[in-house]
């Protein structure tokens, strides 16, 4: 098996403590080894060992690749000018999904499969290499089906959202839409996905209320798909305690949360309780108050940052730019947010294998144009970074990708 031996990192960071310092586990003037696509070896440039081929990153940081774990990647149709509508001053209410749903269902699967393409390329540009994609704008039993064959394309964390929003068509018998949604709906996905999600939004009226969503995830749960939960995105409300009650890995957006919903999700953090992914590139889009995320991380709770990509409510996929907001305006360090944005993620998504840069974990590296991570958030907005795989891309286009004829700048 080839091995690629690379050098040059100013600084690496593994998420690993017991490999180098701090919460990041940074090792300066470090090397690591790629043996078909998995690391085989971290540690000082100094004792690396002899591989068929090295790769210099000239005085970068390397940090595992970004693991975003919310989006909604596979759809139809732009929406800009609701994000345009918002910004002079219309509130949101959840309403705009019809939209994609509707653009959606009349897409042929080749259109779809190209857009998706492209936004994976887009996601990978900036630095991010493990995405969950959900379902959600189907909302019918081939269309959702669809949507997660498509998404099973490019990544291996689906997530079935038939509880997304009540079906256009089902918006005056509500129990029937959920009764298709844990029927005949769950059992065309069950076999594409990996995880089963709820839009838990009571205020919303269109989004499913606390006893809709608990049965769809319950259902799904049953069926095998671990749940995940939208909740607490508009107001408080019973988000939180059903992602406690029903296991989910993970609670997304959490941005109102009382105290008591902070209490339960602390004294649930140590027994393999939810995750909690936050979403501020979503606040940003929508003009809302971005969640507290030090209160969260002082009861001990796992805090992830995620994109949430999606036509309507935020269109951007720079984990970088979410990070920026979560330094400046969430309470986090800088070394929180990074490890939020690639270990935090991979807690989300229950994996071990990624978000992490020790011997036996994916080689999944992004490169930043700087000689430290302080720069993903320090140079707030500017694309510093690239994913790189140094096993199987060929050379050319790793030079292309990090520019590795340059020093950096900074
Ligand atoms: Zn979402």
């Amino acid at each position: 098996m080839r091995a690629t031996l690379v050098t040059g990192i100013a600084e690496l960071v593994t998420n690993d403590p017991s490999v180098g310092s701090g919460l990041l586990g940074i090792l300066h003037d470090a090397a690591l080894v790629d043996e078909g696509g998995r690391v085989a070896w971290v540690g000082p440039a100094t004792r690396a060992p002899a591989c068929d081929r090295a790769l210099d990153v000239a005085g970068r940081a390397v940090f595992p690749g970004f693991v975003d774990s919310h989006t909604h990647l596979v759809f139809e149709g732009q929406r800009s000018d609701e994000f345009a509508a918002r910004m002079a001053g219309e509130p949101y209410t959840g309403g705009g999904i019809d939209r994609t749903v509707a653009a959606t269902r009349g897409a042929t699967d080749e259109r779809l499969r190209t857009s998706l393409a492209a936004r994976m390329r887009e996601l990978r540009g900036q630095g991010t290499t493990t995405v969950e994609i959900k379902s959600g704008y189907g909302l019918g039993v081939a269309q959702e089906a669809r949507l997660l064959r498509l998404a099973g394309e490019v990544t291996t964390e689906t997530t079935y959202l038939g509880g997304h929003v009540i079906a256009p068509e089902y918006r005056d018998r509500r129990g029937d839409y959920i009764d298709l949604v844990t029927g005949a709906m769950l059992e065309a996905c069950a076999p594409h996905a990996k995880w089963i999600d709820a839009f838990c939004e009571p205020g919303s009226p269109t989004a499913l209320d606390e006893e809709e969503a608990r049965e769809v995830l319950r259902a799904g749960a049953a069926r095998g798909l671990r749940p995940r939960v939208h909740g607490a995105q508009l107001a408080e409300g019973p988000g939180p305690r059903l992602a406690v009650e029903v296991g989910a890995a993970s609670l997304d957006h959490a941005t109102h949360l009382s105290e008591a919903d902070v209490d339960l999700l602390a004294l649930a953090a140590p027994e393999d309780g939810p995750v909690v992914t936050l979403l501020p590139l979503v606040e940003f889009s929508t003009r809302q108050p971005f969640p507290d995320a030090r209160r969260l991380l002082e009861r001990g709770v796992t805090v992830a940052l995620a994109s949430d990509c999606n036509p309507g409510t935020n269109a951007s996929s720079s984990m970088a730019v979410a990070m920026g907001i979560a330094v400046r305006d969430m309470g986090m360090t800088p070394q929180e947010a990074l490890w939020a944005a690639t270990a935090g993620g991979a807690a989300a998504l229950r994996r071990r294998d990624v978000g992490r840069l020790a011997p036996g974990c994916r080689a999944d590296l992004a490169v930043v144009g700087a000689p430290s991570h302080l720069h993903l958030t320090y140079r707030f907005g500017v694309p510093l970074v690239r994913g790189l795989d140094p096993g199987t891309c060929p050379d050319a286009t790793l030079r292309a990708d990090v520019d590795l004829n340059r020093r950096p700048e900074w």
